[in-house]
């Protein structure tokens, strides 16, 4: 009996199927129901959160003749049909990485020209939106300002800060959300229910975590330890032999010998770790959990996390020492780096000289300028392996100037900035532990646009905090009740605060001590 892959079969195909995703789902919904869509749209998130699949639900929706009560499409006219299927005109999926010159863009506005033969709406889903060079995004502005009322832009990137804010400006944007454990792994018991497969709960928790909040990579590591085993129970130690999870042990080792700064321990760790065929990035994502509970065990001080952290008495008695002998930023560091190189690692070819890399630089922070410029170079090195995939643009971070002048505020500081700003002690006290050592770090200031802006001095944490930027919000609107708008930036450490941003605890007279 052959076995269909569930991340293939089980493809959402109406809102309600789109899990972790409700707030967008919600809106969208409500949008097609009282008839008010949007013609640009942008959608922003990392891969797997289900940015396509809603693109492609709202293009089908939007045409559908016969649409479900929240305004899903019905899956069955003509229509629906047509689209699924891929013989509709009326839907373009196009590859921005590799169509991003001003000659493609050129070619999608002369088509638009042209109102759709059948259905109501010509849809364009522009994938990897932030790859357009800026030629072409400059020739597609004009028509996203005003497109023809049959046309509905939908733009999708996993990095929107590389956008010219002139197209972010005119699109409505929605941030898919990191998918959660829980979700993750209720949707594979449905799955995996649907299809008879007998598999352990602990089993299908340890592949939603490695899923790393992608529905998609956790339904294909899934479909990978199915296939395996298929036709037999699933288990916990099945799932750990297939993914290759590795001791805790190693990670202790690891670990140690990073403490003691022991670069030939660590390599010869990684070579180890290789020679078992290890997966590398599978490898590194079980380290940052190993040194999550490590920074769990520092933040407690009476054990209280000890539940938390599922592990057994003798791997705890490891953790404890390592615990009592790390400094929290050095953890946090720790933490920093290792998240960034789980990142890198997605579209790294050469993965493992990347972990060296990137353990030498943990080790010896002093030489960080050199070791980049290394990376440098094996980023270029994979490049040019990547034959055909032109690089992204390169944005030019514009620093500010040098100013030896305050910064002084440009417009009135709204009532919730304010209110932020007065209350940081308390929301600071409100913070779940793992983000309240980096917010500390925190100064605040105003954006252009009266937003709440989140300035740190450390750039892994500006990259840290944008990732779980949700956790971040939820804090906010939580604690005032409504929703604030708000950014994080990062600013240059070499000069003062105010002299970069308006310091807006010293601009509004407010005072109180956040200890380190
Ligand atoms: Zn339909």
């Amino acid at each position: 009996m052959s076995y269909t892959a569930l991340y293939r079969k089980f493809r959402p195909v109406s809102f309600a199927d789109v899990k972790g995703q409700e707030h967008i789902v919600t809106t969208l919904t409500n949008q097609l129901t009282m008839n008010r869509i949007g013609h640009a749209y942008l959608f922003c998130g990392t891969r797997g959160t289900g940015k396509t699949t809603v693109a492609k639900i709202l293009a089908r929706a939007v045409n559908c003749s016969s649409p479900l009560e929240d305004g899903s499409p019905c899956g069955e006219c003509e229509m629906c049909r047509a689209i699924a299927e891929g013989r509709s005109l009326n839907v373009a999926e196009i590859d921005a990485a590799s169509n991003n010159s001003v000659e493609n863009v050129r070619q999608i506005i002369d088509e638009l020209a042209y109102p759709p033969v059948d259905g109501r709406y010509r849809v364009y889903i522009l994938d990897e939106a932030h790859m357009l060079s800026q030629g072409a995004a400059n020739a597609l502005l004009k028509t996203l300002e005003e497109p023809p009322a049959y046309v509905i832009f939908i733009l999708a990137t996993t990095d929107p800060a590389k956008l010219p804010v002139t197209i972010m400006s005119r699109c409505q944007r929605y941030d898919f959300r990191r998918i959660s454990i829980d979700t993750i792994a209720e949707r594979m018991k449905e799955l995996t229910e649907a299809e008879g497969i007998d598999v352990e709960e602990k089993a299908l928790r340890y592949v939603a975590r490695a899923a790393d909040g992608s529905m998609r990579d956790g339904l294909s590591l899934l479909d990978q330890c199915v296939a395996f085993h298929f036709g037999e129970t699933l288990t916990y130690e099945r799932v750990l032999d297939i993914l290759g999870a590795v001791d805790t042990e190693v990670f202790s080792r690891l670990l140690r010998a990073v403490m003691a700064g022991e670069v030939s321990g660590a390599m010869k760790l990684v070579e180890d770790v290789v020679m078992q065929g290890r997966e590398i990035r599978q490898f590194v994502t079980d380290f940052l959990w190993y040194l999550r509970n490590i920074m769990l065990l520092k933040a407690s001080d009476d054990g209280d996390m000890e539940e938390l952290l599922n592990v057994s008495g003798e791997h705890l008695k490891a953790l404890k020492e390592e615990a009592q002998q790390l400094e929290m930023n050095t953890i946090l560091r720790y933490i920093s780096v290792f998240s960034e190189l789980q990142q890198n690692l997605r579209y790294a070819t050469q993965k493992r000289i990347m972990l060296e890399t990137w353990l030498i630089r943990l080790m010896r922070p002093q030489m960080d300028t050199d070791v980049s410029s290394l990376l440098e170079r094996v980023r270029e090195l994979e490049k040019q392996l990547k034959n055909g995939i032109p690089a992204a643009a390169v944005s030019v971070s514009a620093k500010p100037a040098p100013a030896a002048e305050k910064v002084q505020l440009s417009r009135a500081v709204p009532e919730e900035v304010k209110q932020i700003v007065k209350d940081w002690p308390v929301i600071l006290g409100k913070s779940s532990f793992l983000y309240k050592a980096m917010l500390k770090t925190a100064k605040l200031s105003m954006g252009e646009n009266g937003a709440l802006l989140l300035c740190f001095e450390e750039s892994l944490h500006v990259k840290t905090m944008k990732e779980h930027s949700e956790e971040l919000a939820e804090l906010l609107n939580e604690h005032l009740g409504k929703e604030v708008p708000f950014e994080i930036a990062g600013y240059d450490p070499g000069q003062e605060f105010d002299t970069q941003f308006a310091d807006l605890k010293e601009l509004l007279n407010i005072s109180y001590e956040v200890e380190e």
